[in-house]
């Protein structure tokens, strides 16, 4: 692919992007003011979104005609962290070498806010018919945090309806139409302790969380079980795990605290709400029981942070059409990771995922985005333009 007239650009925001060390949790102001900085010499009005302390904040702007039926271009500023990991680049600054971008956040995904940016000025000056709007979060890497407030803000703030929002989350520009959902829980045990030989006298709370662990790897088994199966994704059911637990003091003391974390990522046809339902309702059992003899005996059950709900976007449906109309390609497929997506989908919008570079490359050490992905990008974001002046579909 021949290189796109404003590549060079992008590659010089990227340069900037990645140099802000914003991590999921941390405070974004600093690349959040270099995004707001740039939309104000570019004389674009945008609306913040703040978190409650003030220390974070999506960013969020409409170029182009109040008109309904625009698109929604959405990404997050936040990357998770590099310690750790065997880095032989610098981990916040751009090293270029053999067509590759080498940075934290590259790929995942300041690369797609870098092309969005670039387009900034082109897009400013062309008459639209249809706008154009960026959607910037914050604190997407620890659970999708800012997602909601950003799109309920989006919805408040603009008369019109933004009809199509496309996740720029790293796809290798391919469309993507369904995800996964995921949850975290973390659930307390709360026994009482005792000498072990006088085990049935007293409540062990490992063994209470053996028997509610059991339950949910159960409820797995379950699914799969029964044929809920959809062969898009892989693995092809919801699964349930259990990935930390802790408890107990001495091998011969009943334990009287444990706990443990879960999650769960379901395929669009389970429901994370109901698996938790159903699981508050076996530990009101077991508490009900138990209490009547150990009045402490408790089981508490928290979400991490809000259920991050999952993408079903039909084949068939407008944005499918249109997104692959600037791509080029014919596709619709599936991606293990969840991301905002969903939270746009559940808010009316027709979503899907496309965006440059690969998620091979996320998360890891030496993450890159290669320079023909930002080309593909800036080239689709062409596209994106021309049908926004035209609103037709080539
Ligand atoms: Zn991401």
């Amino acid at each position: 692919m021949y290189n796109h007239k404003n590549i060079e650009t992008s590659i010089e925001i990227l340069g900037n992007l990645v140099q802000y060390p914003v991590l999921g949790g941390e405070s974004n102001t600093s690349i959040a003011g270099y995004i707001t900085d740039y939309l104000k010499k570019n004389k674009i009005s945008y609306s913040t979104v703040p978190n409650e302390k003030g220390d974070k904040m999506s960013i969020h702007c409409r170029i182009g005609p109040n008109a309904d039926g625009g698109i929604i271009l959405s990404g997050h500023t936040d990357v998770v962290p590099t310690e750790g990991q065997p880095w032989t680049k610098p981990d916040f600054e751009i090293t270029r070498s053999n067509g590759r971008l080498y940075s934290r956040g590259t790929t995942d995904m300041k690369g797609f806010l870098a092309c969005c940016l670039t387009m900034v000025p082109h897009l400013k000056k062309i008459p639209l018919s249809k706008p154009v709007y960026l959607a910037f979060s914050y604190d997407e890497e620890v659970g999708c945090l800012a997602g909601p407030t950003l799109i309920k803000h989006i919805k408040e703030t603009y008369e019109e309806k933004p009809r199509f929002a496309i996740i720029g989350e790293p796809t290798s520009m391919k469309t993507i139409i369904a995800e996964k959902g995921v949850a975290f829980f973390k659930t307390q045990v709360y026994g009482q302790a005792a000498h072990s030989s006088q085990v049935r006298r007293s409540v062990s709370a490992i063994e209470e969380a053996t028997y509610l662990t059991q339950w949910l790897l159960n409820k797995m088994d379950g699914f799969i079980a029964e044929g809920n199966i959809d062969n898009r994704f892989d693995p092809s059911y919801t699964t349930i795990h259990i990935g930390k637990i802790k408890g107990g003091t001495a091998v011969n003391i009943v334990a009287d605290y444990c706990e443990f974390y879960w999650d769960v990522r379901n395929i669009p046809s389970d429901s994370i709400e109901k698996i938790e339902r159903s699981f508050q309702e076996f530990c009101l059992e077991r508490i009900r029981e138990k209490k009547k003899s150990f009045p402490a005996f408790n089981i508490i059950t928290t979400a991490e942070f809000p259920i991050v709900p999952g993408l079903d976007t039909p084949k068939t449906d407008e944005v499918v059409k249109l997104v692959n109309s600037f791509t080029g390609k014919e596709s619709f497929e599936t991606v293990a990771f969840a991301s905002e997506a969903g939270q746009f989908s559940k808010e009316g919008f027709s979503a899907v995922l496309c965006g440059p570079g690969s998620m091979e490359q996320g998360h890891k050490a030496d993450e890159y985005i290669e320079i023909t992905e930002m080309n593909k990008c800036l080239h689709f974001l062409d596209e994106l333009v021309s049908w926004c002046k035209n609103d037709k579909i080539k």
